[in-house]
């Protein structure tokens, strides 16, 4: 047995797909201390700096002087204390639904979302480029699982006409795509929704509390807030903190109460994670958030352009996630690697998060960047992807 371990990550190795963790040493700042060494962080998902927001951190101490470190049990047995009915109000207030559900992670989410809502007999549309976490929800249903094309409305609209059936049928997709920062054809998809009778359920991991005037996320950008079903977002990205929620009707709560496994089989979220997140969608509410936003939206457009202008391909990103198209997983991960030597911290993506030949470097800009760093760090990923002649 222990050999057959030993072979499998041999092969691992071999196919130059093997993952270790990596340790920053201190705060999650723009620059980080990475195993000892100062570098420019551009691979995390901290987009506004709330992270580090003294605000957070100040409410998370709070909390748990008034009460305690631990929710104690799932929500449905004796877990639901007062701050998680106060975040699911404020986030409810904050997306202009009649209500919110939290969930202890976004992965969490989708796993026990997707599964309440349909199941045998039932036909789940998902985006090609959908989040692993959507896949493994809609494998869970056992709901019949039609992949369309990325962002291909044409496609999904004849596949929904073919495999219309009597049982309910979902359309779910990453409202701005978490390894491309492309955005999905939301005011599309809600009218194919309306055609078909469809719901919509949109996983804005990427989007909420970055775009919109308000921060409300992709579907306040493009205009389907009142359309969508299910607005799924997590907290542990651009809000700073950790975990998700789902925002919808009141009866749709009601029944992923009931039927969601990840909610009703897990202990509910701490009292510090449920405080800090409030915080922060009080924040991104607030002028202060605007402000954030706008920084982040600045730095985004400065680093595109840099890297167009050093000749890369950074595919159809309009978001704060820029990817850097290399090809093969090897080139990829020497990418990185020279970049690191240099100070520039970029995660390279290889398969299964993304396709095969499709690897990358997934640059994410923050608003805490300043326009020194990104003008330094386009500099030094040019040079080193001219070593390595991806561009
Ligand atoms: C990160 C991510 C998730 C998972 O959220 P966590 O809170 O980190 O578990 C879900 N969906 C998408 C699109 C994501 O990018």
């Amino acid at each position: 047995m222990r050999d057959s371990i030993h072979d499998e990550l041999q092969q691992i190795r071999s196919r130059g797909l093997y993952r270790a963790t990596r340790l920053i040493q201190g705060r999650q700042t723009a620059r980080v201390t990475l195993e000892g060494g100062e570098v420019l962080l551009l691979c995390s998902n901290n987009y506004l700096g709330l992270a580090e927001h003294p605000a957070l951190a100040e409410a998370s101490v709070r909390a748990i002087r008034s009460f305690g470190a631990s929710g104690g049990a799932s929500r449905l047995v004796s877990g639901t204390m007062e701050l998680h009915e106060q975040l699911e109000s404020t986030v409810a207030a904050f997306k202009g639904t009649e209500s919110a559900l939290v969930f202890n992670s976004g992965y969490a989410a989708n796993t026990g979302i997707i599964p309440a809502l349909v199941g045998r007999g039932d036909v789940i549309f998902s985006d090609r480029l959908n989040h692993a976490s959507i896949v493994d929800g809609a494998l869970l249903s056992g709901a019949r699982l039609v992949r369309y094309p990325h962002n291909d409305v044409n496609a999904l609209a004849r596949l929904m006409t073919k495999h219309r059936g009597s049982g309910r049928c979902l359309i779910v997709t990453d409202g701005v795509f978490s390894m491309d920062g492309d955005l999905a054809p939301l005011s599309a998809l809600a009218e194919l929704k309306h055609r078909h009778d469809a719901l919509l359920m949109i996983d804005d991991a990427h989007g909420c509390g970055v775009l919109g005037a308000g921060g409300r996320g992709s579907a306040e950008l493009l205009g389907v807030m009142e359309e969508t079903d299910i607005h799924v977002g997590t907290l542990g990205k651009a809000m700073g903190s950790f975990g998700a929620y789902a925002a919808v009707s009141s009866e749709m709560r009601e029944l992923l109460i009931n039927r969601a496994r990840s909610f009703i089989f897990s202990t509910s979220l701490p009292p510090a994670v449920l405080a800090a997140s409030v915080a922060a969608l009080e924040i991104v509410a607030s002028p202060e958030g605007t402000g954030l936003r706008k920084r982040l939206c600045d730095n985004a457009v400065l680093f595109r352009q840099l890297l167009a202008g050093h000749g890369f391909a950074v595919g159809d990103s309009s978001t704060q996630i820029i990817p850097i198209m290399c090809g093969d997983a090897q080139v990829t991960m020497r990418f990185s690697e020279e970049l690191l030597h240099e100070g520039v911290f970029v995660q390279g993506i290889r398969p299964p998060t993304v396709p095969a030949n499709s690897c990358r470097l997934r640059c994410t800009v923050m608003a805490t960047h300043s326009r020194e760093d990104l003008t330094w760090a386009a500099g030094r990923i040019a040079a080193a992807g001219r070593r390595l002649g991806v561009v």
